[in-house]
């Protein structure tokens, strides 16, 4: 069994985004109940948040985008940008705790006291871009972990996998430029899906061409689709780029019974994507991986997919 350290904290359920709007402190409430009632939660070992550092956010996002967004929390508004990204007054503080949830989860992982870690946070990340925010995302909270993993470690290559249904547009558009992170998803897409970017010919731009990779699956399709090109994109890909470090974008939105996507990917899909990924970050990242949720928003099977996903890292399944 390997140590998997959790990332959890009751504020990140102090972000209310209203009545009706999918991305709620329920998501977390019930991932936490779930842990916790299989007994799960008592072998992990639980990591501290603590608010990302200023310089950390600047590491990505625009300065005057950081202060148009802390302004428009203190201001009480609604909503920043768009109905989609809908906030309070906490928000600007929860989504600094977010970013420092995963800075605290990658200190863990690097300092050797935990293997891995699962940072149950929110809000989620990998929508927000340099200057704007996107679908419920604000702070990208992936992209930043990869810069602190680059500037406080000293980690030349990252490895991002994004397995939530719809495609990180935030964290492709960062890095594409970059031939030090390789952004790698598996996504919904065209038809309605959010956001529309993702297509297999966006590969990266000049010096970051080939540090992309997009593998788009097809509204209705599932398990077989996501088997094959798993085995035929990601694994050769990690294989030649050799990450020392992978970062996941875990969004368990894919699955047959969320209604926030047209795939069909069965629980035991998401089993069989966990376990390819934890084979290749024992093989040539030495077993260092840091999963961040994103999406999942059925409450009824987003808890079993987590604890899932949590017991592959953790090797007891
Ligand atoms: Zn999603």
């Amino acid at each position: 069994m390997k140590r998997t350290g959790f990332v959890y904290d009751e504020r990140y359920l102090l972000h209310t985004t209203g009545e009706y709007h999918p991305e709620s402190p329920e998501r977390l409430k019930a991932i936490y109940k779930g842990l916790s009632d299989s007994g799960l939660l008592d072998k992990l070992v639980m990591i501290a948040p603590e608010k990302a550092g200023q310089q950390w956010i600047e590491a990505v996002h625009n300065i005057h985008y950081i202060m148009k967004f802390e302004e428009t929390c203190i201001m009480g508004l609604p909503e920043f940008d768009h109905p989609d990204n809908a906030i309070c007054r906490d928000t600007y503080e929860i989504a600094l705790l977010a970013v420092g949830g995963v800075l605290k989860a990658i200190d863990a992982v690097m300092e050797g006291e935990v293997d891995n870690a699962f940072c149950a946070v929110r809000p989620p990340g990998h929508h927000a871009e340099v200057d704007k925010p996107m679908g419920f995302c604000y702070f990208n909270n992936v992209a930043i972990g990869a810069r602190y993993l680059q500037k406080q470690h000293g980690i030349e290559r990252v490895g991002i996998i994004d397995f939530d249904v719809h495609h990180g547009n935030g964290t492709q558009h960062i890095f594409d430029q970059d031939s030090s992170v390789f952004y790698y998803s598996v996504h919904e897409h065209p038809s309605f899906a959010y956001p529309g970017t993702g297509r297999e010919f966006e590969t990266g731009v000049a010096a970051g061409n080939g540090f992309t990779r997009n593998s788009p699956i097809l509204p209705g399709r599932g398990d077989d689709e996501y088997r094959k090109v798993i085995m035929q994109d990601l694994v050769p890909a990690f294989k030649q780029f050799r990450p020392e470090v992978v970062l996941l974008s875990a969004g368990f939105d894919a699955h047959i019974s969320d209604l926030m996507s047209g795939t069909n990917l069965t629980t035991e899909g998401y089993d069989f994507v966990t376990e390819v990924i934890v084979n290749l970050v024992d093989k040539f990242a030495d077993g260092r991986v840091i999963s961040v949720l994103e999406g999942g928003y059925n409450l009824d099977i987003l808890p079993l997919l987590v604890e899932n996903h949590i017991k592959m890292l953790a090797h007891m399944r």
